[in-house]
């Protein structure tokens, strides 16, 4: 259908250095019935306007949208007589396009919800969806490898969905890289939202709006054994307990610091709710790139998914010179020096004292060691900023904690043990897409 109206804005695109991550919201029909879901009532926080995560039932073919697709504007009713009335004009010019809005809409969400999987490296992620009463709708997640971005504007032309889109929001490096891209090909116009701006909106929307957005690792047990007084060491290993973090205090507490883990790394200080209460206060150029880019070199896995598996059978300690491998098993020597032994003193330092530094070592060791490294300088950067700005909580978002619970276990304990607990490692669910979640919001003001 050529509907020619702009759907544009049910969309938020954040086009990262790896990843372009892309949220649409789908509006709610007025014949709509999903706000029955049952996930929305079971987990609605009180006193919420805006409930739930996780969420609506995903339509599939199987499982068609309850809402009847809306008629074409073929299928509308004849003029009245009257209709050379110019207000009940206006009204049926109106009408007319609300129809034709509406199925522009449906067809959008009709190849959306169908499909889990798009193009070479496109993702639905299902289990994110979420409802939002005061919005009026539900929210869906995409991501896919911003290298395929000509395949994607691609796939959008083919599938006659690029003729209802005229504007979107976009944000990333690549709002900016790609924009004459969309324009020259699909003429679609990227309006552009600023980078932290949006990251900063989508995070304060999740915090203040969804259940079971946040969470911790905390440790298996408790320190305290039931047997004895003193308190046991927790080990890294035992660090492993995801523990929800919901409480109405911990949301609205500031400043607080976000650490954003893409494929470099963004510290940002965040001062209060307001749209530019925040400073982008450091950076570190070892991230989810680095991880990522080494392993490439290093290994033979051809996805991140797979390194990550190859990773958590690793060990660090054959390729990490830790400090007991400098000053030995001495107790005496290490009380003094006020470290644990068995702490990294140097990553990979081990390959450098070895005649061949290969020698027992397998691609999983290695895989492990890059994990650690970029996991560990991430930790000690936010620990420091905040401490810095006095603050207690530290948000750790975006890609590279994807699935990657080694990372998020050992950034929940080096926080803990750096800051001797005083300061609480947070991530939140929808890690990867709050920059495209935001720049959807900031449409919409
Ligand atoms: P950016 O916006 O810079 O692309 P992201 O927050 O999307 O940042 O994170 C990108 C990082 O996420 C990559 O560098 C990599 O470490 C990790 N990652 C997670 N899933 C994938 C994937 N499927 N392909 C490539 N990298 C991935």
């Amino acid at each position: 259908t050529k509907n020619n109206v702009d759907i544009g804005s049910i969309f938020g695109l954040d086009v990262g250095g790896t990843l372009s991550k892309l949220v649409y919201f789908e509006k709610s029909s007025p014949h709509s019935n999903s706000h029955t879901s049952p996930f929305l009532d079971s987990r609605r926080r009180q006193n919420s306007d805006i409930p739930t995560f996780p969420t609506s039932p995903q339509t599939s073919p199987k499982n068609p949208p309850s809402e009847p697709r809306s008629k074409d504007t073929s299928n509308l009713p004849p003029p009245s007589p009257t209709h050379n009335h110019p207000l009940k004009r206006i009204n049926s010019l109106n009408s007319l396009h609300r129809h034709s809005h509406r199925a522009a809409l449906d067809e959008f969400y009709k190849f959306a919800n169908e499909h889990n999987t798009f193009g070479q490296s496109g993702i639905k992620e299902p289990h994110l969806s979420f409802q939002s009463r005061s919005l009026g709708g539900s929210f869906h997640f995409i991501h896919f490898e911003t290298r395929h971005m000509p395949s994607a504007i691609d796939l959008i032309s083919e599938n006659g969905l690029a003729q209802n889109i005229k504007n979107m929001g976009c944000t990333g490096g690549g709002a900016h890289k790609y924009s004459e891209m969309w324009r020259s090909r699909v003429n679609i116009n990227m309006i552009k939202q600023a980078e932290m701006a949006s990251l900063v909106a989508g995070i304060e929307f999740v915090l203040k709006s969804l259940v079971g957005e946040c969470f911790t690792f905390k440790p298996q047990r408790s320190p305290v054994t039931s047997s004895s007084s003193s308190p046991r060491k927790i080990t890294e290993e035992e660090w492993s307990r995801k523990v929800q973090r919901d409480s109405i205090r911990d949301r609205t507490t500031y400043p607080y610091i976000v650490v954003s883990i893409g494929t470099g790394v963004s510290f940002i200080r965040v001062d209060g709710p307001g749209p530019s209460q925040f400073e982008r206060v450091t950076g570190s150029t070892i991230g989810g790139g680095t991880y990522w880019g080494l392993c490439r070199l290093l290994t033979d896995c051809e996805t991140f998914s797979d390194v990550l598996q190859l990773a958590e059978m690793g060990d660090s300690g054959k390729v990490d010179m830790l400090v007991k491998d400098i000053y030995g098993t001495n107790p005496e020597a290490l009380r003094k020096l006020k470290l644990p032994g068995n702490i990294v003193a140097s990553s990979f330092g081990k390959l450098a004292t070895k005649n061949n530094p290969s020698d027992g070592i397998d691609q999983k060791d290695l895989a492990r060691a890059i994990l650690m490294m970029t996991t560990n300088n991430i930790a000690h950067i936010a620990y420091l900023t905040a401490r810095l700005y006095k603050t207690s909580r530290i948000y750790f978002i975006g890609n590279f904690l994807r699935h990657n619970n080694v990372s998020c276990q050992r950034l929940s304990y080096s926080i803990n043990y750096w800051s001797n607990g005083t300061v609480e490692g947070l991530f939140l669910e929808h890690e990867g897409y709050l920059g495209a979640l935001g720049a959807f919001l900031l449409g919409q003001e």
